[in-house]
């Protein structure tokens, strides 16, 4: 049954039925806080790709309307965990301004890209602004960065899976799990 366990993968870190508990629990949370939103007035940013799939599960657990807009980034790929270059690919269709703004992230490293973000719509006026990430690595942030929700701490491994990637490879695994380290470490 399911999706044969690929060989680069070292161990599985949080298996589906942990991952949909916890999602559950954050969407409820969310929909709690946000009691009584208007549609038009709830925005969802989902960052793009690593988000894709937390986001599409976390929206359907919403209780409270909401709408769903996209953002890509791009952070330079030798400079980044150095001086947190990030480049912005594709902006979201809505206009932000006084709106409620949710920006939904795969996962919190250095701190750096939420960070940009956090800055790039804050300096847009919305009417309240907060993020969400489904996994936070404490062991690397470099930068303080407001994080209102999160679903797991893990240590410092590559993971992939549910969304996330290496070299775009591994995305739709239903579970999160560590790649060898020989996979990522050349
Ligand atoms: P930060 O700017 O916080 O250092 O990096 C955040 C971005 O790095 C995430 O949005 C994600 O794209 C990427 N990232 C960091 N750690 C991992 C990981 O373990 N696996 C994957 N697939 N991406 C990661
Ligand atoms: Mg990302």
């Amino acid at each position: 049954m399911g999706v044969p366990v690929p060989d680069s993968v070292d161990y599985i870190l949080l298996d589906e039925p942990t991952i949909q508990n916890r999602v559950q629990e954050m969407a409820d949370q969310i929909s709690a806080d946000y009691h009584g939103i208007r549609n038009e007035d709830f925005l969802l940013v989902g960052v793009l790709k690593g988000s894709f799939i937390y986001l599409a599960d976390l929206a359907r657990r919403l209780t409270v309307p909401h709408r769903v807009d996209f953002i890509a980034l791009s952070s330079y790929a030798d400079k980044a965990e150095a001086t947190g270059a990030v480049r912005l690919i594709m902006d979201t269709r809505a206009d932000v301004a006084g709106k409620h703004v949710l920006i939904v992230e795969d996962i919190l490293d250095t701190g750096y890209t939420l960070r940009y973000l956090y800055r790039l719509f804050e300096a847009r006026e919305p009417a309240s602004l907060r993020t969400a990430a489904l996994l936070s690595k404490p062991d690397r942030h470099k930068v303080e960065v407001p994080l209102h929700y999160l679903g797991f701490s893990i240590p410092d491994v590559w993971v992939v899976g549910y969304g996330l990637d290496y070299a775009d490879r591994f995305r739709t695994l239903p579970y999160i799990a560590a790649l060898k380290p020989r996979v990522y470490q050349k």
